[in-house]
């Protein structure tokens, strides 16, 4: 209680108590967060980041919700969402410099306007820049990482932090980033191209993912792709396809995507993925690997 009037006192953005996280994912799936907190200055943000410290309570980050799978029972603390505190939009240079907040979608829309090409590919990938950076967004080869020459941000006990592309080890979707840094900024090294260059090659792209179930719940690819081959033929080739749990369904459009056909829970999403491993690893023994995240508690 003396963390919510002291939450009230220092924020001016918005205080969501027991807000469930089913609002804030695309999966539409996940139980309530204690506090969810959407801070309109970055200063506000950094408060509560201290706030929550000396209070003792865990604290993350969501960007859009888009590659997350939140547990039934939620998540115990504060989650924060910086759409409307980190929206900084920049030329440098030599790029662009964008806030974690801002979605890749108007981060796309600015480039393409500004005439700074390179991340054509990532049209059509929904989500925050910060969750992007996170994951190292990628699709056909490429990914966002490639491009970051700088992040910077927060570390838990709110020092900011800067670190230049020598220190950022980006893998395929992942990113070595000293535990728990709040990514609040990143600088990324782009080319200077036509705008209409841009256009076309951003539909060439977006056009690529028609194979994709659209406008459906989901949290994009379940599983990596294993080294030499793709998770949704292996998916496939086991006979997934339409393989349900409750309202949780593997797609009959893209074995590696998981619907929620209505009312399906985290738990129901677990148990479905589970039995797809397993079928791909007594057919082929090969393990597959997540993509997605799992956060909360079951
Ligand atoms: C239809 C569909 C298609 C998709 N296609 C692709 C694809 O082609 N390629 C691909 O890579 N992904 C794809 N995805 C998955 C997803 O869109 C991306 O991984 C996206 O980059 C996640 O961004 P987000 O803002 O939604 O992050 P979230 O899902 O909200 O969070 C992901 C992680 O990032 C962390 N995070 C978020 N913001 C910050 C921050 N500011 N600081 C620190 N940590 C942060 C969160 O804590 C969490 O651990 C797809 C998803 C859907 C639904």
């Amino acid at each position: 209680m003396e963390f919510q009037s002291e939450l009230l006192r220092l924020v001016k953005g918005e205080i969501l108590v027991d807000e469930p996280l089913n609002r804030h994912t695309s999966f539409a799936i996940g139980g309530p967060a204690d506090f969810f907190v959407r801070p309109k200055t970055e200063q506000e943000m950094v408060a509560v980041l201290n706030l929550a410290r000396t209070h003792g309570l865990p604290l993350m980050v969501i960007g859009r919700g888009t590659n997350l799978l939140v547990e039934d029972g939620g998540v115990r603390g504060v989650v924060l969402d910086l759409s409307k505190c980190c929206c900084r939009l920049e030329e440098w240079s030599g790029g662009v410099v964008v806030g974690a907040g801002v979605s890749v979608t108007e981060l796309l829309d600015h480039c393409r306007r500004w005439e700074w090409a390179g991340l054509e590919f990532m049209a059509g990938i929904p989500g925050s820049v910060g969750g992007g950076i996170r994951v190292n967004a990628g699709a056909w080869d490429r990914s966002i990482g490639q491009f970051v020459r700088a992040v910077s941000g927060y570390d838990l006990s709110g020092q900011a932090v800067t670190l230049q592309s020598p220190q950022l080890h980006f893998q395929y979707r992942s990113v070595h980033l000293p535990g728990d840094l709040i990514i609040t900024e990143v600088k990324l090294a782009l080319t200077s191209q036509p705008s209409q260059i841009i256009q076309k090659r951003m539909e060439k792209f977006r056009r690529r993912r028609s194979h994709q179930p659209a406008g459906q719940r989901s949290a994009g690819c379940i599983f990596k792709n294993p080294p030499g081959t793709a998770a949704g033929k292996l998916i496939e080739e086991s006979g997934c396809k339409g393989m349900q749990v409750n309202g949780a369904q593997v797609s009959a459009e893209h074995a590696n995507f998981i619907i929620n056909i209505g009312g399906a829970t985290a738990a129901d999403v677990k148990q479905l993925i589970e039995k797809v491993r397993r079928r791909v690893e007594d057919q082929f023994e090969v393990e597959l690997q997540m993509e997605i995240l799992v956060i909360g508690e079951e």
